[in-house]
């Protein structure tokens, strides 16, 4: 079974691949500690890219890497790639959003996933990107997810996600459209 790193320290980010990338087969393993890449690229891809190709060539080994994040329109893309560094809690980030959106009619927002593979010599070898579209309700709605959930309202279910089922949030949203993009990509790819 071959062995893929999970560019992340995040125990949560490799339980959540392991559900996308159940059919593979592969061992995923979450990153050590002591390598830590910076995200100093300017997209969600070129984080994505550095994080994988970061770790492949410290370790010599497969690895995979996202970098995902909301994107509000009437604030011209932000928070983007800062989604995680917009405030120090889901609660606070939540609350500076809705404060700068105060009085805007345009909620239209969209979140995004990008994903990178690098071979063990750290050359990137397939990437893609997610979008899901959706609304920045007024005020939270709902109790599941995590992160902006509560105000991301997808219009087409009627529902935000922290109001959806897990089962249904990984087919719909940014992070799920972009694991099936992968996935045909992936299946084809013998690793050594
Ligand atoms: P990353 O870990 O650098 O990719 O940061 C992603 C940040 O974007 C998270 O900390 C969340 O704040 C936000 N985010 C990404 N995906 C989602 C999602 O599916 N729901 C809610 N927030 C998300």
């Amino acid at each position: 079974m071959p062995t893929v790193i999970v560019a992340t320290g995040n125990p949560g980010k490799l339980k959540e691949m392991q559900v996308y990338l159940n059919d593979l087969g592969w061992q995923l393993e979450l990153k050590p500690e002591q390598i830590d890449i910076e995200e100093t690229g300017a997209t969600f891809l070129e984080n994505a890219r550095l994080k994988a190709a970061g770790v492949a060539k410290a370790l010599g080994q497969w690895a995979i890497a996202d970098d995902s994040g909301l994107e509000v329109n009437a604030l011209d893309g932000a928070p983007g790639i800062y989604s995680a560094r917009y405030a120090n809690s889901d609660q606070a980030r939540i609350e500076r959003l809705l404060k700068e959106l105060e009085g805007q009619s345009d909620r239209s927002a969209q979140f995004v996933c990008a994903l990178a593979l690098a071979n063990p010599r750290g050359e990137i070898g397939l990437e893609t990107q997610g979008v899901c579209a959706g609304k920045i309700l007024q005020s939270p709605q709902g109790t599941g997810g995590f992160g902006y959930d509560p105000i991301f309202y997808v219009p087409s279910l009627g529902k935000s996600f922290a109001e959806m089922p897990p089962e249904q949030k990984e087919v719909i949203s940014h992070r799920g459209i972009a694991f099936a993009q992968l996935m045909p990509h992936l299946k084809k790819l013998a690793l050594e």
